[in-house]
């Protein structure tokens, strides 16, 4: 069951209700994902109570560790990721009792007899595969081979979910034959989100929203994940991707998909992404005019892509802006605008749902006052905002105004706000419960990449080179205009 909160005043107050006994394997478990945010996340979960008290969490990877050596590892990473306010020493050598570590190959036999014999009866088993894409299917292999999972085991698979959609129905055959689709759980850690699962909360249980949300009253929709870090460190990863295969063909595409999808029967696993999956179905191929591809150029800000990656000539994007319409009687006529960059001004992420004016206004053309915006922000400060138009305070006759009507869930959580669940502890803690609703089934990532693949071979063929911008800029300026078109124009990403 989920994390409940309860009203104290004006602010929300959380109650936890523990999950299941689990051994959870984490195979990477000494990576940069592992020590940043999956034992991180694990060890919020063990302090709030929600974890049983005999529940284990397995580290196997390649270095050559004991569980002792691991622990070590293990508390100072949460020393690095954990703020000391939440980390009091009782709580971390609880948890780190719990811990274990393998010494592991996935591509060979070695460490897989031991990993049989720490496994117990009578738990749930959830294998989490925080390696390299080339190890999933060697990973599921094993773990079917050497009978150490079960019927009822539960793998959790990273992204990238292939490159293109061959590859990716390859990966899902690879897994579908050591495991069931319902034990398949593929991560996207933007459906974790707290605000991700507030804009369903929003649409399906008021009835103040979902009334207005089609092509009679919404003008158009924006989804902006604007990123200020550049590749860094994952170059060489990253300019075989671009932003489209590592940003829009799975997080932004899901959080379209949310918008867009038609109210499930149930907020059950099926129900939700079957809605889903129909949005990705009735998406319009996209008109090469309806594109803009981004690559940053140093400025005063820092250096430019060319010079973070090998390939001095590469044409991959790292910014991209595209206008998306869906083919269904819903949404018919009104675009969506989906951008998303890298070494942009600022770290924002929003979906923003843009109504139409007034039919007409009684106050004048010039009263002020605009349109109504609801916003959902992922990053940072979670929350929703509807902005909405009032009489400007005073005498002096009929001006308006917008005000927000603002739900930070920081100011409504309080003081705690810095405790809420992040994404990863939240969909870990759903693998447990057996809870697929928030994980990518296999037939929605193939649509997926079935309607991105045309795009991308597109480019290549045409050698599209993609536009130049600044370092700390808001993306080329293609971007702006493929708004400013229509009339429209971007929400300001702030710094
Ligand atoms: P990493 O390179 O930091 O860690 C890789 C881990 O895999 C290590 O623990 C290593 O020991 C283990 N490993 C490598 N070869 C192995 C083998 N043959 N047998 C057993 N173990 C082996 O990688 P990471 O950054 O932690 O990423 C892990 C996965 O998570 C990748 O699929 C990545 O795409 C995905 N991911 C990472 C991030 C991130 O922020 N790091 C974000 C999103 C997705």
């Amino acid at each position: 069951m989920a994390r409940k909160y309860e009203t104290k005043g004006k602010q929300l107050v959380s109650r936890v209700i523990p999950v299941e006994n689990f051994d959870l394997v984490i195979f990477g478990g000494t990576g940069d994902l592992a020590r940043r945010k999956i034992l991180p996340g694990l060890f919020r979960r063990f302090r709030s109570g929600q974890m049983p008290d005999d529940a284990r969490i397995i580290g196997a990877a390649r270095s050559d560790l004991d569980s002792k050596g691991y622990r070590a590892e293990i508390k100072s990473a949460l020393e690095e990721f954990v703020s000391s306010k939440y980390r009091p020493e009782d709580a971390v050598d609880g948890f780190l009792e719990r811990i274990e570590y393998v010494a592991i190959d996935a591509m060979g036999d070695g460490g897989w007899k031991e990993l049989k014999s720490l496994m117990r009866d009578g738990v749930v088993k959830a294998f989490y595969f925080s390696v390299a894409p080339s190890l999933f299917g060697p990973l599921a292999e094993r773990l079917h081979d050497f009978k150490i999972a079960d019927r009822d085991s539960r793998i959790v698979v990273e992204k990238p979910f292939g490159r293109d959609l061959e590859s990716a129905r390859a990966l899902n055959k690879t897994l579908r034959d050591s495991f069931e689709e319902d034990q398949i759980y593929r991560i996207d850690h933007y459906l974790g989100k707290e605000t991700v699962q507030n804009l369903m909360a929003v649409r399906f249980g008021n009835m103040l929203f979902e009334p207005l949300w089609n092509s009679k009253y919404v003008d158009h929709v924006q989804i902006t994940v604007a990123e200020e870090v550049g590749v860094d460190g994952r170059g060489a990863y990253y300019d075989r991707s671009g932003a489209m295969r590592d940003m829009v063909q799975n997080h932004l595409m899901q959080l379209l998909c949310l918008i867009a999808m038609e109210p499930p029967s149930r907020f059950d696993p099926d129900a939700v992404r079957d809605e889903k999956l129909k949005v990705i179905r009735a998406l319009d191929p996209v008109a090469s005019r309806d594109i803009v591809r981004g690559q940053y150029t140093s400025s005063k800000k820092g250096e430019g892509y060319l010079e973070q990656v090998e390939n001095p000539d590469s044409q991959t994007e790292s910014f991209i802006a595209m206008k998306l319409h869906i083919s269904n009687w819903r949404w018919s006529g009104v675009p969506f605008f989906l951008r998303t960059g890298k070494r942009l001004k600022a770290r924002q992420s929003e979906i923003s749902i843009i109504f139409k004016d007034t039919p007409h206004s009684i106050f004048g053309d010039d009263s002020g006052g605009s349109q109504n915006v609801l916003a959902i922000r992922l990053q940072p400060n979670e929350g929703i905002t509807l902005s909405v138009t009032i009489k400007e305070p005073g005498p002096g006759g009929m001006r308006l105004v917008d005000v927000p009507l603002d739900m930070t869930f920081a100011d409504a959580l309080g003081p705690d706000a810095e405790d809420v669940p992040d994404a990863y502890e939240r969909l870990i803690m759903d693998v447990i419960r057996g809870n697929q609703t928030l994980f990518m089934r296999g037939d929605e990532v193939e649509a997926a990449w079935a309607w991105t693949d045309p795009l991308i071979e597109g480019w290549a063929s045409k050698g599209d080179r993609p536009s130049p911008y600044d370092v700390g800029s808001t993306g080329p300026e293609e971007a702006a205009i493929l708004l400013h078109r229509d009339g429209r124009r971007w929400r300001e990403i702030r710094s």
